[in-house]
């Protein structure tokens, strides 16, 4: 085939979208403004500890399909550490640890109702909120998942300890605001059978664990990676596009844009109003053992939302003990200090260590982490420009990295949809 692609975005949507493409014949210029590849999946090398760290700790969930048979590709499988079946493991002040746990010896719906039966302060009184959620799981829904609640009439004990935080860990947004035909999607997928429902984690940083064997593979398919090239221009010729750097120019037919869409608008010149999240991750090290029952817990009524032990999660004993505390959507204006105190007196309780004193700590926030899920009418591309940016619209899946893995893999079944009919 022998014809020339460009992919602007190192992230995981455009690694995804090289390999597919380059496994067609492509001949791949993959384009990163960024020193290294990774995009929103990117570790850093945090000197004080001497370790990589993670942009922010990320959880997946057995239904990632694509994205689990695209790490058997690379030979990346055994970095994910899953769940037999899924566990959610919750703390609260009133209640310390329980969890919401499925056992496999059961069909799927009626583990979820067992586990919830099992849970502190729900038993029998939960089940007709739970029979309703499941009901309404099957038809579409609208506006938020708020609305969709006060709908169903589901108790405020239920919303509080299984649908908040699974619509903050999935949706990225609080029930409030967070999309319901989305966020019932990914119930409906999730919840079909144990083994989609399972979470599952990184055992390394994602720098080794995802982005090195996809940036390997992208090698041995030839594919030509440019970092530290930003696209800061694209210029319609008559045949073709031309690509600015600051130092490079490069013509191309086709080009798939794999930024954020704020800069596809901005090398497009469309003008569009975008959402997007924050995500506070907050990296504590310690030097006496810290060690959580499991390997992350969601913690409920706190400000610190999830609590990641990553020690445990890289399986690294020795040296010092690592936790990430995650706040998504954080809408606070706690100064650094405030946010660190807190969390450290939940880390606290939740570990039932009174005495803890970090060592180090460091603050990663990212304020455009999640596109956020809205009804929006996509924007139509200049022809062959394929996107391939995340932007979910409401009643899609929301921003996660299986949508990443989709959006790189469609762009290219697009790309050669396109060739076929011209
Ligand atoms: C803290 C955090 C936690 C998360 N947790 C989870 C989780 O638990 N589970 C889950 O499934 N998902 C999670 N996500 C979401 C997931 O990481 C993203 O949806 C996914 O990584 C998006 O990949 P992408 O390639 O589409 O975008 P990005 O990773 O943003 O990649 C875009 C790339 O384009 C590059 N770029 C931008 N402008 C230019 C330019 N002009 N020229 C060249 N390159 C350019 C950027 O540098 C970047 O590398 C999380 C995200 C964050 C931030």
């Amino acid at each position: 085939m022998n014809q020339k692609v460009a992919i602007i975005g190192g992230g995981l949507t455009g690694l995804t979208a090289a390999i597919r493409a380059a496994q067609q014949g492509y001949e791949v210029d993959l384009y990163e403004a960024a020193p290294s590849l990774g995009g929103r999946t990117r570790s850093f090398f945090h000197p004080p500890t001497q370790t990589w760290i993670d942009n922010g700790p990320h959880l997946l969930i057995g239904v990632y399909q694509r994205t689990q048979a695209l790490l058997k590709e690379v030979n990346a499988c055994s970095h994910i550490q899953w769940q037999n079946t899924l566990a959610l493991p919750l703390w609260d002040e009133q209640r310390g640890h329980f969890s919401l746990s499925t056992s496999d010896k059961l069909p799927f719906s009626l583990a979820l109702i067992h586990a919830v039966l099992n849970m502190p302060q729900h038993g029998w009184t939960s089940m007709p909120s739970l029979i309703r959620l499941a009901i309404s799981m099957k038809f579409s829904q609208q506006g938020s998942v708020s609305d969709w609640m006060s709908r169903q009439h589901i108790s405020a004990q239920l919303q509080q300890d299984l649908i908040e935080v699974l619509c903050l860990g999935a949706m990225n947004e609080p029930m409030q605001h967070a999309d319901a035909a989305s966020f019932c999607f990914v119930l409906q997928k999730a919840f079909s059978k144990h083994q989609y429902a399972r979470l599952g984690w990184f055992n390394k940083p994602l720098s080794q664990a995802l982005i090195q064997p996809l940036e390997a593979y992208c090698q041995q398919l030839g594919v030509r990676i440019h970092t530290s090239s930003r696209i800061v221009q694209l210029k319609k010729n008559a045949q073709d596009y031309t690509l600015h750097t600051h130092q490079t120019q490069h013509t191309y037919k086709h080009i798939i844009m794999a930024t954020s869409p704020s800069v596809r608008n901005q090398l497009l010149a469309i003008q569009e109003h975008l959402e997007t999240q924050t995500i506070c991750n907050i990296h504590l090290w310690f030097q006496e053992k810290v060690e959580l029952p499991h390997p992350f817990i969601g913690a409920i009524g706190c400000y610190g939302q999830w609590f990641f032990d990553v020690s445990q999660q890289h399986q690294t004993h020795s040296g010092l003990s690592h936790i990430c505390v995650v706040i998504s959507a954080d809408q606070s204006t706690f100064s650094k200090q405030e946010k660190l105190d807190r969390v450290l007196q939940e880390l606290k309780q939740i570990s039932k260590n009174p005495k803890l004193k970090p060592i180090y700590y460091k603050f990663i926030t990212i304020k455009d982490a999640t596109n956020v899920v809205r009804s929006h009418q996509k924007s139509t591309m200049p022809e062959h420009i394929i996107d391939a940016c995340e932007q979910p619209q409401s009643g899609e899946l929301p921003a996660t990295i299986e949508t990443a893995v989709m959006r790189g893999e469609d762009a290219v079944a697009q790309l050669l949809n396109l060739l076929q009919v011209t």
